[in-house]
């Protein structure tokens, strides 16, 4: 369902993705672990169309993302396409960017009702199914600064399932979050997880990856240096910088 074919991207001056190369299939779950700097939030944002590739071949269910082919000529995709594109990928970040005006509710509610113009009755029914499988219903009224970064990250998984998409990428999602409100979130990605999404997530709760990953990457440097089994690549790194890594976030 995703294909990243030797990728590269520059900013400025700094070479960050140096060729990558990765293959995600339908339904299985996929943790980018690696140090800080080596590319794993551009390349994120790649996938998702916020930054445009310099080189190499980004796919999503068959779907060339930054390009478009017209007459033998690539150019760059229409405003109209990136947002149709971008809707079966559902995102969530580190810093957790709700609507802070909005209710928990209203929050899950808008990208249904405004984006995908679903009636707005059944746009509030599917975000209170999704915010109780959340354990969130009783919150439904609260603004983001009445909930605690757990509860605001969960409100953020359900504003993205919202959209109903077909692969959802999380960037570091609790690495901003007290130590006693990692667990509600990490629980929540799980049962994401095992209800059959396709999920690309980069952290470093190594814990996270070796119960519910099926594939582990490691990046470095902007390149993939190892890519396998979730409990292969964890506990048998072929490389001594993932052996280091691991033994470092342990
Ligand atoms: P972290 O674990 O700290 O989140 P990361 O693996 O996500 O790191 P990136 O955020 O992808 O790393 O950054 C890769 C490199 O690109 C870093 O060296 C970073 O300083 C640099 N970089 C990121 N954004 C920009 C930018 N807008 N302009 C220039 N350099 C950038
Ligand atoms: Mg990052």
């Amino acid at each position: 369902m995703l294909r990243i074919d030797g990728v590269h991207k520059w900013l400025g001056h700094l070479h960050v993705l140096r060729g990558v190369d990765i293959q995600v299939r339908t339904g299985e779950i996929v943790c980018i672990l690696g140090p800080s700097g080596s590319g794993k939030s551009t390349l994120l944002r790649c996938i998702n169309h916020l930054d445009p590739v310099d080189g190499g071949v980004i796919e999503v269910n068959g779907e060339r993302i930054g390009h478009e082919l017209h007459g033998g000529q690539l150019y760059e995709q229409s405003e109209r396409r990136v947002a149709k594109a971008r809707q079966h990928i559902g995102m969530v970040f580190q810093h957790f960017n709700l609507f802070g005006h909005m209710t928990a509710l209203d929050n899950v509610t808008y990208g249904p009702a405004r984006i995908l113009g679903r009636p707005r009755k059944d746009a509030v029914a599917h975000a209170r199914q999704l915010l109780a499988k959340v354990g969130l219903a009783e919150k439904e009224g609260s603004y983001p600064s009445q909930l605690s970064g757990g509860q605001q990250q969960r409100v953020a998984i359900a504003r993205a399932l919202a959209m109903e998409p077909r692969l959802m990428m999380f960037d570091e999602p609790t690495s901003a979050l007290d130590p006693e409100l990692v667990g509600e979130v990490l629980q929540t990605m799980k049962q994401v997880a095992e209800e059959g999404m396709t999920m690309i997530v980069v952290t470093h709760e190594v814990g996270f990856a070796r119960e519910v990953a099926d594939r582990v990457v490691f990046m470095d440097q902007g390149r993939v240096l190892e890519d396998g089994p979730a409990r292969e690549v964890l506990d048998n790194p072929q490389h001594e910088r993932t052996a280091a890594f691991l033994r470092r976030v342990h």
